[in-house]
Protein backbone atom coordinates (compact mmCIF):
# COMPACT_ATOMS: atom_id res chain seq x y z
CA UNK A 1 0.00 0.00 0.00
CA UNK A 2 3.03 2.79 1.26
CA UNK A 3 4.05 1.51 -2.77
CA UNK A 4 1.06 2.11 -4.75
CA UNK A 5 0.53 5.32 -2.37
CA UNK A 6 3.44 6.56 -3.36
CA UNK A 7 3.13 5.97 -7.09
CA UNK A 8 -0.46 7.88 -7.01
CA UNK A 9 1.39 10.34 -5.26
CA UNK A 10 4.20 10.47 -8.30
CA UNK A 11 1.60 11.39 -10.48
CA UNK A 12 0.64 14.78 -8.56
CA UNK A 13 -2.31 13.20 -6.16
CA UNK A 14 -2.29 14.33 -2.60
CA UNK A 15 -1.69 11.23 -0.64
CA UNK A 16 -2.35 11.07 3.12
CA UNK A 17 0.37 7.99 4.08
CA UNK A 18 -1.23 6.41 7.33
CA UNK A 19 0.06 3.03 6.13
CA UNK A 20 3.76 2.92 7.27
CA UNK A 21 4.74 1.88 11.00
CA UNK A 22 7.47 4.62 12.00
CA UNK A 23 7.75 7.68 14.16
CA UNK A 24 7.03 10.48 11.95
CA UNK A 25 9.82 11.94 14.17
CA UNK A 26 13.79 13.00 13.73
CA UNK A 27 16.26 10.83 15.49
CA UNK A 28 16.88 13.24 18.87
CA UNK A 29 19.83 15.44 18.35
CA UNK A 30 21.96 13.98 20.85
CA UNK A 31 22.16 10.18 19.10
CA UNK A 32 23.06 11.83 15.76
CA UNK A 33 25.59 13.59 17.66
CA UNK A 34 27.22 10.15 18.68
CA UNK A 35 26.66 9.01 15.26
CA UNK A 36 29.06 11.89 13.77
CA UNK A 37 31.28 11.42 16.62
CA UNK A 38 31.79 7.87 15.93
CA UNK A 39 33.01 8.64 12.19
CA UNK A 40 35.16 10.90 13.41
CA UNK A 41 36.78 8.54 15.63
CA UNK A 42 37.37 5.93 12.83
CA UNK A 43 34.35 3.74 14.10
CA UNK A 44 34.32 2.30 10.59
CA UNK A 45 35.55 -0.74 11.01
CA UNK A 46 33.86 -4.23 11.43
CA UNK A 47 32.47 -5.01 15.02
CA UNK A 48 32.22 -8.14 17.18
CA UNK A 49 29.53 -10.04 15.15
CA UNK A 50 26.94 -9.92 18.51
CA UNK A 51 27.82 -6.14 18.76
CA UNK A 52 30.38 -4.06 20.76
CA UNK A 53 30.53 -4.90 24.41
CA UNK A 54 30.11 -1.46 25.47
CA UNK A 55 26.58 -1.39 23.14
CA UNK A 56 25.28 -4.67 24.80
CA UNK A 57 26.18 -3.51 28.23
CA UNK A 58 24.11 -0.38 27.81
CA UNK A 59 21.60 -3.01 26.88
CA UNK A 60 22.29 -5.12 29.90
CA UNK A 61 21.99 -1.92 31.91
CA UNK A 62 18.80 -1.04 30.45
CA UNK A 63 16.64 -4.14 31.06
CA UNK A 64 17.68 -3.82 34.92
CA UNK A 65 17.11 -0.49 35.36
CA UNK A 66 13.87 -0.19 33.35
CA UNK A 67 12.61 -3.40 33.22
CA UNK A 68 14.16 -5.28 36.50
CA UNK A 69 15.57 -7.87 34.61
CA UNK A 70 18.74 -9.65 35.09
CA UNK A 71 21.03 -10.62 31.91
CA UNK A 72 24.81 -11.02 30.79
CA UNK A 73 26.50 -9.59 28.10
CA UNK A 74 26.33 -13.04 26.59
CA UNK A 75 22.92 -13.16 26.64
CA UNK A 76 22.69 -10.09 24.54
CA UNK A 77 23.07 -10.58 20.42
CA UNK A 78 22.85 -6.96 18.33
CA UNK A 79 21.39 -7.17 15.30
CA UNK A 80 20.70 -5.39 11.79
CA UNK A 81 17.20 -4.41 12.65
CA UNK A 82 14.79 -6.52 15.42
CA UNK A 83 13.39 -7.93 12.00
CA UNK A 84 16.86 -9.34 11.88
CA UNK A 85 16.82 -10.39 15.80
CA UNK A 86 13.52 -12.25 15.10
CA UNK A 87 14.79 -13.97 11.92
CA UNK A 88 17.50 -14.92 13.14
CA UNK A 89 15.89 -16.48 16.76
CA UNK A 90 13.02 -18.45 14.10
CA UNK A 91 16.01 -19.65 11.69
CA UNK A 92 18.10 -20.93 14.66
CA UNK A 93 15.14 -22.20 16.53
CA UNK A 94 12.71 -23.48 14.22
CA UNK A 95 13.47 -26.75 12.28
CA UNK A 96 10.82 -28.05 9.56
CA UNK A 97 7.48 -29.00 10.71
CA UNK A 98 7.93 -27.39 13.83
CA UNK A 99 4.58 -25.42 15.08
CA UNK A 100 4.93 -21.90 15.81
CA UNK A 101 2.04 -20.38 17.71
CA UNK A 102 0.77 -17.30 16.85
CA UNK A 103 -1.81 -15.00 18.09
CA UNK A 104 -3.62 -13.31 15.43
CA UNK A 105 -3.74 -10.11 14.41
CA UNK A 106 0.32 -10.16 14.45
CA UNK A 107 3.14 -8.40 12.14
CA UNK A 108 3.44 -9.57 8.83
CA UNK A 109 6.77 -10.91 8.67
CA UNK A 110 6.19 -13.05 11.13
CA UNK A 111 4.71 -16.10 9.20
CA UNK A 112 6.52 -15.50 6.58
CA UNK A 113 10.04 -15.80 8.95
CA UNK A 114 8.41 -19.07 10.13
CA UNK A 115 7.50 -20.82 6.43
CA UNK A 116 10.72 -19.47 5.66
CA UNK A 117 12.21 -21.65 8.41
CA UNK A 118 10.06 -24.60 7.02
CA UNK A 119 8.16 -24.64 10.10
CA UNK A 120 4.13 -24.47 10.58
CA UNK A 121 2.23 -21.31 11.99
CA UNK A 122 -0.44 -21.77 14.23
CA UNK A 123 -2.88 -19.39 14.59
CA UNK A 124 -5.09 -17.97 17.46
CA UNK A 125 -7.45 -15.72 16.22
CA UNK A 126 -8.83 -12.85 18.60
CA UNK A 127 -11.04 -9.78 17.85
CA UNK A 128 -12.04 -6.43 18.80
CA UNK A 129 -14.31 -7.89 21.79
CA UNK A 130 -11.38 -9.30 23.59
CA UNK A 131 -9.43 -6.28 22.66
CA UNK A 132 -7.16 -8.94 20.60
CA UNK A 133 -5.90 -10.73 23.41
CA UNK A 134 -5.96 -14.39 23.43
CA UNK A 135 -7.09 -16.33 26.56
CA UNK A 136 -5.25 -19.19 28.26
CA UNK A 137 -7.83 -22.02 27.51
CA UNK A 138 -7.28 -20.72 23.76
CA UNK A 139 -2.80 -21.34 24.02
CA UNK A 140 -3.54 -24.31 25.81
CA UNK A 141 -6.10 -25.53 22.82
CA UNK A 142 -3.66 -24.78 20.57
CA UNK A 143 -0.65 -26.57 21.99
CA UNK A 144 0.48 -29.71 20.06
CA UNK A 145 3.49 -32.20 20.99
CA UNK A 146 4.94 -30.10 17.64
CA UNK A 147 4.80 -26.85 19.38
CA UNK A 148 8.09 -25.26 19.59
CA UNK A 149 7.74 -21.52 19.79
CA UNK A 150 5.13 -18.76 20.68
CA UNK A 151 5.36 -15.46 19.40
CA UNK A 152 3.75 -12.24 20.64
CA UNK A 153 4.45 -8.28 20.06
CA UNK A 154 2.72 -6.31 23.29
CA UNK A 155 2.23 -3.56 22.44
CA UNK A 156 0.77 -4.84 19.78
CA UNK A 157 1.35 -4.37 16.17
CA UNK A 158 -1.12 -3.88 14.23
CA UNK A 159 -3.48 -3.38 17.01
CA UNK A 160 -1.74 -1.17 20.10
CA UNK A 161 -2.98 -3.87 22.36
CA UNK A 162 -1.34 -4.52 25.74
CA UNK A 163 -0.68 -7.55 27.96
CA UNK A 164 -1.33 -6.37 31.50
CA UNK A 165 1.11 -8.34 34.25
CA UNK A 166 -2.28 -10.30 35.73
CA UNK A 167 -2.98 -11.55 31.60
CA UNK A 168 0.79 -12.31 31.02
CA UNK A 169 0.84 -14.23 34.42
CA UNK A 170 -1.99 -16.03 33.54
CA UNK A 171 -0.35 -17.48 29.92
CA UNK A 172 2.71 -17.99 31.72
CA UNK A 173 0.76 -20.95 34.05
CA UNK A 174 0.32 -22.60 30.86
CA UNK A 175 3.70 -22.11 29.74
CA UNK A 176 4.72 -24.01 32.79
CA UNK A 177 2.85 -27.09 31.99
CA UNK A 178 4.83 -27.16 28.79
CA UNK A 179 8.34 -26.77 29.34
CA UNK A 180 9.31 -27.30 25.73
CA UNK A 181 8.00 -24.30 24.76
CA UNK A 182 10.18 -21.08 23.63
CA UNK A 183 8.47 -17.66 24.14
CA UNK A 184 9.54 -14.87 21.90
CA UNK A 185 8.61 -11.53 22.94
CA UNK A 186 8.46 -8.80 20.56
CA UNK A 187 8.89 -5.66 22.72
CA UNK A 188 9.85 -3.13 20.34
CA UNK A 189 6.99 -0.47 21.03
CA UNK A 190 7.69 -0.82 24.78
CA UNK A 191 7.91 2.95 25.50
CA UNK A 192 4.94 3.80 23.04
CA UNK A 193 2.37 2.84 26.00
CA UNK A 194 -0.13 4.19 27.14
CA UNK A 195 -0.87 2.43 30.18
CA UNK A 196 1.22 1.87 33.83
CA UNK A 197 5.02 0.76 32.86
CA UNK A 198 5.81 -1.89 30.39
CA UNK A 199 5.54 -5.49 31.41
CA UNK A 200 7.90 -7.89 30.25
CA UNK A 201 6.88 -11.67 30.37
CA UNK A 202 10.55 -12.63 30.86
CA UNK A 203 10.00 -11.04 34.29
CA UNK A 204 8.28 -14.58 35.49
CA UNK A 205 11.59 -16.80 36.57
CA UNK A 206 9.60 -19.85 35.99
CA UNK A 207 9.64 -19.15 31.79
CA UNK A 208 13.15 -16.27 31.84
CA UNK A 209 14.89 -18.78 30.39
CA UNK A 210 12.50 -19.92 27.78
CA UNK A 211 12.07 -16.29 26.64
CA UNK A 212 13.71 -14.50 23.96
CA UNK A 213 12.88 -10.40 24.33
CA UNK A 214 13.31 -8.81 20.85
CA UNK A 215 13.36 -5.22 21.43
CA UNK A 216 15.33 -1.95 19.32
CA UNK A 217 15.57 1.45 18.63
CA UNK A 218 13.46 2.08 15.59
CA UNK A 219 10.24 3.22 17.46
CA UNK A 220 11.48 4.22 21.04
CA UNK A 221 14.11 7.01 19.62
CA UNK A 222 12.62 7.54 15.84
CA UNK A 223 16.10 4.98 14.20
CA UNK A 224 13.97 2.86 11.59
CA UNK A 225 16.59 3.47 8.84
CA UNK A 226 19.38 3.31 11.39
CA UNK A 227 18.73 -0.63 11.77
CA UNK A 228 19.74 -1.68 15.25
CA UNK A 229 17.81 -4.60 16.97
CA UNK A 230 18.56 -6.91 19.57
CA UNK A 231 18.02 -10.01 21.07
CA UNK A 232 18.35 -10.86 25.10
CA UNK A 233 17.93 -14.41 26.03
CA UNK A 234 19.57 -17.74 27.46
CA UNK A 235 22.85 -18.15 26.75
CA UNK A 236 22.41 -21.35 24.36
CA UNK A 237 20.31 -19.09 22.10
CA UNK A 238 22.01 -16.25 21.90
CA UNK A 239 25.48 -18.12 21.18
CA UNK A 240 23.43 -20.10 17.93
CA UNK A 241 22.32 -16.68 16.78
CA UNK A 242 25.64 -14.82 16.99
CA UNK A 243 26.86 -18.49 14.97
CA UNK A 244 24.43 -17.40 12.56
CA UNK A 245 24.77 -13.98 12.14
CA UNK A 246 28.50 -14.68 11.65
CA UNK A 247 27.76 -16.21 7.90
CA UNK A 248 24.73 -13.80 7.24
CA UNK A 249 25.35 -9.99 7.97
CA UNK A 250 28.64 -9.76 10.79
CA UNK A 251 28.11 -7.23 12.89
CA UNK A 252 25.47 -4.66 12.18
CA UNK A 253 26.59 -1.08 11.29
CA UNK A 254 29.14 0.71 13.47
CA UNK A 255 28.23 4.08 13.41
CA UNK A 256 24.71 2.52 14.46
CA UNK A 257 25.74 0.79 17.46
CA UNK A 258 27.89 3.88 18.87
CA UNK A 259 24.68 5.57 18.33
CA UNK A 260 22.69 3.05 20.17
CA UNK A 261 25.16 3.17 23.29
CA UNK A 262 23.94 7.28 24.18
CA UNK A 263 20.23 6.47 22.99
CA UNK A 264 21.01 4.30 25.97
CA UNK A 265 22.69 5.86 28.25
CA UNK A 266 21.24 9.48 28.25
CA UNK A 267 17.56 8.00 29.38
CA UNK A 268 14.06 8.82 27.88
CA UNK A 269 13.36 12.19 27.60
CA UNK A 270 13.36 12.04 23.55
CA UNK A 271 10.76 9.27 23.79
CA UNK A 272 8.44 11.04 26.65
CA UNK A 273 8.03 13.57 24.36
CA UNK A 274 6.76 11.68 21.31
CA UNK A 275 4.52 9.55 23.16
CA UNK A 276 2.70 12.73 24.62
CA UNK A 277 2.32 13.63 20.41
CA UNK A 278 1.38 9.55 20.20
CA UNK A 279 -1.45 10.29 22.96
CA UNK A 280 -2.86 13.17 22.12
CA UNK A 281 -3.27 12.02 18.51
CA UNK A 282 -4.58 8.97 19.56
CA UNK A 283 -7.71 10.44 21.22
CA UNK A 284 -7.99 12.60 17.93
CA UNK A 285 -8.18 9.71 15.93
CA UNK A 286 -10.24 7.56 18.17
CA UNK A 287 -13.02 10.62 18.70
CA UNK A 288 -12.94 10.54 14.65
CA UNK A 289 -13.35 7.17 13.98
CA UNK A 290 -16.25 7.10 16.23
CA UNK A 291 -17.61 9.53 14.11
CA UNK A 292 -17.91 7.27 10.96
CA UNK A 293 -20.80 4.99 10.55
CA UNK A 294 -20.14 1.11 10.40
CA UNK A 295 -16.65 1.73 11.76
CA UNK A 296 -16.07 -0.16 15.06
CA UNK A 297 -12.66 0.81 17.03
CA UNK A 298 -11.13 -0.13 20.29
CA UNK A 299 -8.97 2.47 22.18
CA UNK A 300 -5.48 1.06 21.78
CA UNK A 301 -3.47 1.11 24.45
CA UNK A 302 -0.29 1.06 22.91
CA UNK A 303 1.94 1.48 19.66
CA UNK A 304 0.55 3.70 17.17
CA UNK A 305 -2.00 2.33 15.26
CA UNK A 306 -5.71 2.09 15.31
CA UNK A 307 -7.14 -1.65 13.76
CA UNK A 308 -10.94 -0.84 13.90
CA UNK A 309 -13.61 -3.18 12.30
CA UNK A 310 -15.00 -2.22 9.00
CA UNK A 311 -16.21 -5.82 7.75
CA UNK A 312 -19.86 -3.57 7.59
CA UNK A 313 -18.80 -2.16 4.32
CA UNK A 314 -18.22 -5.76 1.90
CA UNK A 315 -20.44 -6.60 -0.15
CA UNK A 316 -21.40 -2.40 -0.97
CA UNK A 317 -20.16 -1.31 -4.00
CA UNK A 318 -18.02 1.86 -5.19
CA UNK A 319 -19.77 4.74 -8.02
CA UNK A 320 -18.28 1.82 -10.93
CA UNK A 321 -20.05 -1.17 -9.27
CA UNK A 322 -17.11 -2.88 -8.02
CA UNK A 323 -18.07 -5.02 -5.08
CA UNK A 324 -15.83 -4.14 -1.77
CA UNK A 325 -14.68 -7.93 -0.70
CA UNK A 326 -12.47 -8.13 1.59
CA UNK A 327 -9.90 -5.35 3.56
CA UNK A 328 -7.99 -5.31 0.84
CA UNK A 329 -10.45 -4.00 -1.20
CA UNK A 330 -11.36 -1.92 1.36
CA UNK A 331 -8.03 -0.58 1.65
CA UNK A 332 -7.60 0.17 -2.66
CA UNK A 333 -11.03 1.48 -2.20
CA UNK A 334 -9.88 4.48 0.44
CA UNK A 335 -6.74 4.84 -1.86
CA UNK A 336 -8.19 5.14 -4.96
CA UNK A 337 -11.32 7.09 -4.13
CA UNK A 338 -10.17 8.98 -0.28
CA UNK A 339 -6.34 9.08 -1.48
CA UNK A 340 -5.56 7.69 2.00
CA UNK A 341 -3.31 4.77 1.98
CA UNK A 342 -4.20 1.98 4.93
CA UNK A 343 -3.24 -1.50 5.27
CA UNK A 344 -5.79 -4.27 4.75
CA UNK A 345 -6.38 -6.15 7.94
CA UNK A 346 -5.48 -9.60 5.84
CA UNK A 347 -1.85 -8.69 5.88
CA UNK A 348 -1.94 -9.21 9.35
CA UNK A 349 -3.66 -12.44 9.56
CA UNK A 350 -7.40 -10.47 10.15
CA UNK A 351 -9.60 -9.36 7.26
CA UNK A 352 -12.38 -7.36 9.22
CA UNK A 353 -10.11 -4.98 9.90
CA UNK A 354 -7.62 -2.09 8.30
CA UNK A 355 -4.85 -1.01 10.35
CA UNK A 356 -4.77 2.70 10.31
CA UNK A 357 -1.13 4.88 11.67
CA UNK A 358 -1.54 7.83 13.60
CA UNK A 359 1.95 8.30 12.91
CA UNK A 360 1.46 11.86 11.29
CA UNK A 361 0.59 15.50 11.63
CA UNK A 362 -2.47 16.55 13.64
CA UNK A 363 -3.48 18.07 10.61
CA UNK A 364 -2.98 15.58 8.24
CA UNK A 365 -5.17 13.00 10.21
CA UNK A 366 -7.78 15.25 10.62
CA UNK A 367 -8.18 15.25 6.60
CA UNK A 368 -7.16 11.31 5.99
CA UNK A 369 -9.99 10.89 8.96
CA UNK A 370 -12.57 12.92 6.94
CA UNK A 371 -11.28 12.06 3.94
CA UNK A 372 -12.33 8.30 4.83
CA UNK A 373 -15.02 9.39 6.43
CA UNK A 374 -16.51 10.92 3.15
CA UNK A 375 -15.12 7.82 0.92
CA UNK A 376 -16.96 5.06 2.98
CA UNK A 377 -19.90 7.14 2.82
CA UNK A 378 -20.31 6.78 -0.57
CA UNK A 379 -20.11 2.94 -0.53
CA UNK A 380 -24.24 1.62 -1.17
N1 LIG B 1 8.46 -6.02 15.37
C1 LIG B 1 7.36 -5.28 15.13
C2 LIG B 1 6.10 -5.65 15.83
C3 LIG B 1 7.42 -4.19 14.25
O1 LIG B 1 6.34 -3.46 14.03
C4 LIG B 1 8.65 -3.88 13.61
C5 LIG B 1 8.79 -2.72 12.64
N2 LIG B 1 7.68 -2.33 11.96
C6 LIG B 1 9.75 -4.69 13.90
C7 LIG B 1 9.62 -5.73 14.78
C8 LIG B 1 11.10 -4.47 13.23
O2 LIG B 1 11.74 -3.34 13.71
P1 LIG B 1 13.19 -2.94 13.19
O3 LIG B 1 13.03 -1.63 12.51
O4 LIG B 1 14.03 -2.81 14.44
O5 LIG B 1 13.70 -4.00 12.29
Amino acid sequence: MTKLGRELASKGINIISLSVGEPDFNTPDHVKNAAKQALDENYTRYSPVPGYPDLRQAIVNKLKTENNLDYDISQIVVSTGAKQSLSNVILTLIDPEDEVIIPTPYWVSYSEMVTLAEGKSVFIDTDIESDFKITPAQLEAAITPKSKLFMFSSPCNPTGSVYSKEELAALVAVFEKHPNIYILSDEIYEHINFVDKHESIAQFNSIKDRVIIVNGFSKAFAMTGWRLGYIAANKEIAAANDKLQGQTTSGTCSIAQRAGIVAYEQGLASVLEMKEAFLRRRELVYNLLNEIPGVKTNLPDGAFYFFPEISSFFGKKDADGNVIKDSSDLALYLLNVGHVATVGGDSFGNNNYIRLSYAASDESLVEALRRIKEALGKLA
